[in-house]
């Protein structure tokens, strides 16, 4: 009986000729590609220039949802605020958080800025950890190779390919690190804030270090005293820009700029988010030139 599941299982998936994955991000959809390759179909619910914690759930979305047979989430509680209700609407059994067509990447990883005594009741958006992982490249063959095998668990006949794709990607991926280690290795020690904690895992990667962030807490945006006290930041711990996303407004950062002189650079945080962050490698490629500009 196992056998007769498992070879209509096996006809299923080759019948249908090619396997549908939906993420919910950009980067993730990249990494997927690099796998995936003409076998399938992948697509992405979110923009790379969209605030990833407030994806507004459009019927479009569910609509690309409705027929997946795999769902791949970043996790983390990023997606807590806008994907359930999608996932409530699309009434897919196969992507199902419980389900063998859903896979979570933030159980892979070790998460850090874990608050202590903060909780989402308090305004922080991130009760968990910062769930902004996938910025430390070393992360990324993690998730790549993850995603292999949820891949050949579902498509079983194309297992294989799907693995020659993950080598040929991981051997790739390890010269571009080299690339990006001597690159960034000049700005070891330096100092930077942030609007939002998106670039932690880049910095803690790269031996640069955070000493603020505009926000007050992940998810409350900066008050007047708040914005004094960076610019006094800026001046005695000798700050060498504020990172800016793409999403958030630039007005606080251009205030402590005119008052400091502190350079800004605006990086993007997913594929998309600005035109050169084509793919997942351009993506660091991209915020590694901003960075060493
Ligand atoms: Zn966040």
């Amino acid at each position: 009986m196992r056998l007769i599941i498992g070879l209509m299982f096996l006809f299923f998936t080759v019948a249908k000729g090619e396997i549908k994955v939906v993420t919910t991000y950009p980067y993730i959809a990249s990494i997927t590609k690099e796998i995936v390759k003409e076998k399938g179909k992948v697509e992405s619910l979110a923009e790379g220039i969209f605030d990833p914690h407030f994806v507004v759930p459009k019927p479009s979305l569910t609509i690309k949802l409705r027929d997946a047979d795999l769902l791949v989430i970043n996790g983390a509680g990023l997606e807590v605020g806008w994907l359930p209700p999608l996932l409530n609407q699309a009434n897919n059994l196969k992507i199902n958080p419980s389900s063998v067509g859903f896979l979570d990447l933030s159980n892979l990883v070790n998460l850090i800025d874990k608050p202590e005594n903060t909780s989402r009741a308090y305004g922080d958006i991130h009760p968990e950890g910062n769930p902004h992982f996938h910025l430390n490249p070393n992360n990324i063959p993690i998730l790549a190779d993850a995603i292999t095998q949820k891949l050949c668990r579902l498509d079983q006949y194309n297992c294989q390919y799907y693995k020659n794709n993950y080598s040929s990607f991981k051997e790739r991926w390890d010269s571009k690190i080299k690339e990006w280690d001597v690159r960034m290795s000049p700005l070891r020690g330096k100092k930077f804030i942030q609007y939002h904690k998106l670039f932690d895992y880049f910095l803690l990667r790269y031996g640069l270090k955070s000493v603020g962030t505009l926000e007050l807490l992940p998810g409350i945006p900066p008050n007047a005293k708040h914005v004094d006290s960076l610019i006094d930041l800026v001046r005695n711990e000798k700050v060498d820009r504020v990172l800016q996303d793409v999403y958030h407004p630039q007005k606080p950062a251009n205030f402590i700029s005119e008052k400091t002189g502190v350079r800004i650079t605006i990086l993007p945080h997913d594929v998309g988010a600005v035109p050169e962050a084509k793919d997942i490698y351009s993506l660091f490629d991209e915020i590694v030139k901003r960075f060493t500009q």
